[in-house]
């Protein structure tokens, strides 16, 4: 370990580290919501501890320097899986879990340096357990239900190259039998190592910066597309999703149909039981229309309790039939209001968009449907 190459690499990866580690705290501190980014910066920070605890080995005393490394090692592989975990949306290994598994990380690191010294065996659990643990993050993240992320997959490389190359690296060395003492032969591994995880560092930092450009991408496009308060479509991006379904259906001579639907007297739901209650109501309506509907189906809020759904391949009789059932599911269900269930209702207008129709006069047409549901007593659905 003491050997000029060793050293010329561990200073390498210190640079590297320092470099990654800083860039990991800064992305982290001006992007503070981003989960997990927190554990992945204070697990590159172990590393950088580690690093550095190599390049004291020769000025310190062997046993607590060969210690401390195994603690850092360990806590950087676990922080990185809590990281994974966090950002994946699973519920993180708690720190008492962390403080059991340190504990025997401690306990067996003290006893093969002092008690029973067995570096080899020593070296191998270590690498053995961070390897388990960098496998660990792979499988986390590859399995995650963030399939419009493909950056994930950087990270899943670099974690799954490292986890196997510790592994490996732990099973020779139980394996191939060397006197204990072979410190040849460990420098050996331990140079090995050492390259191969510079490589996956760098690869590790990567994914996590594209990740977290991922996450505040993602979020954006949620802020710019969505309502906040239903978390369905907005009025924009519901009319370029219109937009080109009507001319994908025109294309391929499919009908196409639309659903305006008004909420019954909502204001005085409002004037009633509170806004927060007329707020409840909303998301009552959206959230039992949404199961209602098929995939391809799209709804979007348009107005304060004015929505528009889409449904593609839907003639007019078929798309009468879906309001119906809707107008109907709505006024079974009231919305568990604080003080007992407020009754919902809806209006609805539907028409079918005809063959080279511009969607604006369909649209015309649908609301002007809406409209005489209103007039003939509200709680009814109009054709067009
Ligand atoms: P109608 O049956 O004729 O549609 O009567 P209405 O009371 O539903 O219609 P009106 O247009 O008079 O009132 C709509 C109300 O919806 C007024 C507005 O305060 C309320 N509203 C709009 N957006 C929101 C919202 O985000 N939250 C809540 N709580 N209320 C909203
Ligand atoms: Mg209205
Ligand atoms: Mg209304």
């Amino acid at each position: 370990m003491n050997s000029p190459t060793f050293q010329i690499l561990m200073l390498l990866t210190v640079i590297l580290v320092v470099i990654m580690t800083v860039v990991l705290f800064a992305v982290q501190q001006a992007n503070r919501e981003i989960p997990g980014l927190r554990a992945w910066a204070y697990s590159y920070l172990c590393g950088l501890l580690l690093c550095v605890s190599f390049l004291l080995r020769p000025h310190v005393p062997e046993g607590p320097a060969v210690i401390v490394s195994q603690v850092l090692l360990f806590t950087s592989a676990w922080l990185n899986l809590v990281a994974t975990q966090i950002y994946t949306g699973r519920r993180p290994w708690t720190r008492t879990c962390f403080g059991w598994a340190l504990l025997i990380v401690l306990g067996l690191a003290s006893y093969l340096t002092w008690q029973q010294p067995e570096p080899r065996l020593r070296l191998a659990l270590i690498l053995g357990a961070g390897g388990t643990l960098m496998l660990l993050s792979a499988l986390a993240m590859l399995s995650a239900e963030i399939r419009r992320q493909p950056e994930r997959y950087l990270f899943t490389l670099a974690c799954g190259t490292h986890g196997l190359a510790l592994l490996a690296t732990s099973l020779s060395l139980l394996l191939i039998q060397t006197h204990p003492t072979d410190l040849e032969r460990l420098d050996f591994v331990a140079q090995f190592v050492l390259i191969e995880s510079i490589v996956v560092l760098v690869m590790r930092a990567f994914g996590v910066v594209m990740l977290a450009n991922a996450h505040i991408t993602a979020e954006l496009r949620h802020f710019a597309e969505r309502d906040p308060l239903t978390s369905i479509y907005n009025r924009r991006s519901f009319m370029t999703l219109l937009d080109k379904s009507v001319n994908l259906m025109q294309r391929m001579n499919s009908p196409l149909s639309l659903l305006g639907l008004d909420l019954d007297h909502f204001k005085r739901i409002n004037d009633t039981w509170g806004h927060g209650s007329g707020d409840q109501a909303l998301r009552h309506f959206v959230q039992l229309t949404t199961e209602h509907l098929r995939n391809e189906d799209v709804i979007g809020r348009v107005g304060g309790e004015e929505f528009i759904i889409f449904l593609p391949n839907t003639g007019l009789e078929a798309a009468a039939c879906v309001a119906e059932r809707l107008r109907a599911l709505i006024e079974s269900q009231p919305v568990a209001g604080p003080h007992g269930p407020i009754a919902l209702t809806v209006s609805i207008g539907v028409t079918l968009i005809a063959k080279g129709e511009t969607q604006e006069a369909a649209l015309q047409r649908m609301d002007e449907a809406m409209y005489r549901a209103k007039a003939k007593g509200r709680n009814r659905v109009e054709l067009a």
